[in-house]
């Protein structure tokens, strides 16, 4: 058989098998977050609102809504809620008067501590791979973000691809990259999906960035 012929092997296409995969890693982690959740008598929304107070300190719900990519109406009906239960209280915000941020209360801290752990199982997987292996599987991931990003099908993260600080592809050898917030080169491996210190990047930036890294990353 010549090289051009194709096989049946190449049927489904690679990238309907690529996508096929990641639909049963999403299926996976549903299923690891519905049955975490309701094991606690949460539902996953709320498990998922424990864990980002847990990760990041105290939020405002607006900034909930906007890092899961939930809408507002659904954060709010959950953290009632949550601070029903005594999990989540809400608290002045100084930065804006009118503002109000959400905090873990105590109980919610211990249970958080558990939700945190709710995709563990996701990094143990990830850790049979090889290093070169984990580094390709993050620039794939950030490619494949960032377009999902720009046909507004999940919400804008904080990764490196938008931000200011991003210089891709400025050096030579393994740490073609650049972040210049903490003036050091980076590689593949260093790629951030949600920094907390990125800075979004204005339009013209982001998109001669992204010209720049994913033409030749
Ligand atoms: S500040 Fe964070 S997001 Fe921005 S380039 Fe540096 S590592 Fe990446």
């Amino acid at each position: 058989m010549s090289q051009d012929a194709r096989s049946p092997l190449d049927s489904p296409p690679l990238d309907r098998r690529i996508a096929t995969g990641l639909h049963k890693l999403g299926l996976a982690l549903k299923h690891q977050t519905w049955s975490q959740a309701s094991a606690h008598g949460l539902s996953p929304t709320q498990g998922q609102i424990l864990a980002l107070l847990a990760a990041e300190g105290a939020l405002r719900a607006s900034e909930v809504a906007e890092r899961l990519g939930i809408g507002l109406p659904t954060i709010s009906e959950a953290v009632t809620t949550l601070a029903d239960k005594g999990l989540v209280r809400r608290t002045p915000d100084r930065r804006h008067p009118r503002a109000r941020l959400l905090r873990l209360t105590a109980a919610g801290t211990r249970l958080s501590g558990q939700a945190r752990a709710w995709p563990e199982f996701l990094t143990q997987a990830v850790g049979t791979l090889t290093d070169a292996e984990q580094a390709t599987l993050l620039t794939a991931l950030v490619k494949m973000i960032r377009t999902l990003q720009e046909q507004g099908q999940i919400p804008i993260s904080r990764m490196c691809a938008t931000c200011t600080h991003f210089r891709p592809h400025v050096h030579d050898g393994d740490r073609p990259h650049h972040c210049a917030f903490v003036d050091a080169p980076m590689g593949a491996p260093h790629l951030r999906l949600d920094c907390d210190d990125h800075e979004p990047a204005p339009a013209d930036q982001q998109r001669t960035a992204w010209a720049r890294f994913a033409n030749t990353a």
